[in-house]
């Protein structure tokens, strides 16, 4: 199974594709973990990265389709996985989809959880006090707003051009984690 789980930061991706990877055994690959690890590692895309990932914005196209390129090949892929936090724009959609025709694998569908903007906010406050180690550079009001609004102009195009492709669910957010969990769930058995 490989899917594209979509929606802003705070929507709730990271602790879903956590669900999935415990329920169905497939890889999650959150490109804004795997850069964070860059940036820990001090590697020469994690130097370049940092400044733009602190203020909010996103990385090249280029970096990023290079880091999901090399990952699906990994074997614990193989099974499947959830791409949580790419495509972002759709210049990356477009690539991932030229990726995954070469690599000879298909998506099987894209989910998104849909939330109100006005509780964002909160939640990432939540999430930075509930950080082991401190909150991420990224966590603070003046990234968060950029964070949004780039969603709101790069991202949230993948909506239409994933909905054209009649691969789109979308899933209500607001609900609680569990509920959340058990709405993709349904998805995910109706695509089986
Ligand atoms: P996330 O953990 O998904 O919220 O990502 C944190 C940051 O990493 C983003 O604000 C971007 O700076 C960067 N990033 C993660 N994924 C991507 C992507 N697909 N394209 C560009 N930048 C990304």
């Amino acid at each position: 199974m490989r899917l594209i789980l979509l929606g802003p930061p705070g929507a709730g991706k990271g602790t879903q594709a956590q669900f999935m990877v415990e329920q169905h055994g497939i890889a999650q690959l959150s490109t804004g973990d795997m850069l964070r690890a860059a940036v820990a590692a001090k590697t020469a895309i994690g130097l370049q990265a940092k400044e733009i990932m602190d203020r909010g914005d996103l990385v090249s196209d280029e970096v990023v389709v290079g880091i999901v390129s090399d990952r699906v090949d990994e074997p614990d892929c193989a099974k499947g996985f959830i791409l949580d936090g790419f495509p972002r724009t759709v210049a990356q959609a477009e690539a991932l989809d030229e990726m995954l025709e070469q690599k000879g694998l298909r998506l099987d569908t894209v989910i998104e959880l849909a939330v109100d903007e006005g509780i964002l906010l909160d939640r990432i406050v939540k999430r930075a006090e509930e950080t082991e180690g401190g909150p991420r550079a990224d966590d603070n009001a003046e990234a968060l707003a950029k964070r949004l609004s780039v969603y709101r102009e790069q991202t949230q195009p993948l909506i239409d051009y994933y909905s054209g492709t009649g691969l789109l669910s979308s899933v209500d957010g607001m609900q609680s984690m569990d509920e959340v969990r058990a709405s993709i769930e349904t998805v995910l058995k109706e695509i089986a």
